[in-house]
């Protein structure tokens, strides 16, 4: 009986997030680590259906870095990062779109839609959702200051039209994005799918930005988890190197979305079975939130 009832005060605890949150948009960026194992593929689909049925919209971005690069091995081309993102030519930006947009974007819609969701594909092409442009890349060390570094096809989002989003929100389907857009000119281009989040999160109005990555947070010079982070302190840690590589554009996207609007953003423990309800429905979570 003790066991019944510890499990209603689990729900229980629960009631002030549900109510506040009813009817608010949360993008979730789906990082590589959270999509390695089958166990927490499931998990993650799960949580998502969950969030939706209690009347959370949720709005997927995911990545696929790990998956790229593997296959882009078997294709006998070596993949190239600056910074932690992808150097693409021409061969390679048609590798992306097809694991990205096909093997990897179908494969979480249709786990979703198993577990009971409405789950839809999208990619930056999909209704016009987002367009981009070429973006160079600016070195952050204090040597590298001011070079700037030619990525190939890949982009920075220019423009995002919410339309397809809002349609497909009214009724009640979860859309899944891959970071694919398009430049006025027609070319595709890879875009990190941080900062596509991050776009999305601030022109969607969206309570929360979530990413979910392969770490329990961001961590300080020593290592240690830093529970809450301001503007202040990560312009300081990115300065003198603590946050680098793939966590640059993670706390650049949390940023970014906290200036257009977004009211909270978290950096969480993908590897965590159910990362996404423990952050999202007990008073403690897990992982770095970042507050303006
Ligand atoms: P994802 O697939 O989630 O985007 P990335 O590899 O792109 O993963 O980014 C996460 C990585 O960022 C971590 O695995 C870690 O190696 C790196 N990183 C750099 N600086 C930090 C920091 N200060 N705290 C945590 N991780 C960091
Ligand atoms: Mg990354």
């Amino acid at each position: 009986m003790k066991e019944i009832i510890k499990k209603a005060e689990v729900l229980i605890e629960a009631l002030p997030y549900i109510k506040s949150f009813y009817g608010k948009t949360f993008v979730i960026k789906y990082g590589g680590a959270a999509q390695l194992k089958q166990e927490l593929k499931d998990a993650f689909a799960r949580d998502v259906v969950l969030l939706n049925y209690i009347g959370i919209h949720p709005v997927v971005v995911h990545g696929g870095g790990p998956k790229i690069s593997e296959v882009m091995e078997k294709m006998g081309k070596k993949p190239a990062f600056v910074q932690g993102q992808r150097v693409t030519d021409k061969e390679t930006i048609d590798i992306v779109e097809m694991v990205l947009g096909g093997l990897i974007n179908k494969e979480i819609v249709s786990l979703m839609n198993a577990h009971g969701g409405k789950a839809v594909g999208l990619s930056g092409k999909d209704g016009g959702l987002f367009k981009g442009k070429r973006k160079f890349l600016q070195l952050s060390s204090e040597k590298g200051k001011g070079k700037k570094i030619d990525l190939g096809l890949v982009g920075e989002v220019t423009h995002v039209d919410t339309h397809i989003l809002l349609s497909l929100e009214k009724e009640g389907f979860i859309p899944v994005i891959s970071p694919i857009g398009i430049s006025q000119e027609g070319e595709t281009l890879n875009i990190n799918a941080d900062s596509v989040a991050s776009f999305i999160a601030s022109s969607m109005k969206a309570e929360k930005l979530i990413l979910l990555t392969d770490v329990p947070g961001v961590k300080d010079k020593k290592d240690r988890i830093i529970p809450t982070l301001t503007k202040q302190h990560i312009k300081k840690l990115i300065k003198d190197g603590t946050i680098a590589g793939g966590m640059l554009p993670k706390v650049q996207a949390c940023l970014q979305s906290l200036e257009g609007g977004v009211s909270k953003t978290h950096i969480i423990d993908g590897r965590v079975p159910h990362c996404l309800l423990l952050e999202i429905f007990t008073k403690s979570g897990i992982g770095t939130e970042i507050l303006t």
